[in-house]
């Protein structure tokens, strides 16, 4: 799964580090978030990103699946 994050939508509320801290983060300067890993294997923490695209309020993150092999 691949996680990706829209710089423009994010509002800095923190919900997605709050819920997995292993994959996100927050710029210090403006609270916008950081994604510090681009992909989830593990159906935990693949669970927890779910959570954070669910809660995040300006629905900037986005959870896909990888594309079919070439
Ligand atoms: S929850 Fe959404 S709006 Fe808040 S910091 Fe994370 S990505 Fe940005």
């Amino acid at each position: 799964m691949r996680i990706t994050a829209d710089l423009e939508r994010c509002v800095g509320a923190g919900q997605c580090v709050l819920t997995e801290p292993a994959v996100f983060d927050q710029n210090d300067d403006d609270g916008t978030v950081i994604v510090r890993r681009a992909t989830a294997d593990d159906d935990e923490t693949i669970r927890r990103v779910r959570e954070a695209v669910h809660l995040c309020p300006s629905q900037a993150l986005t959870l896909t699946e990888p594309g079919p092999p070439r």
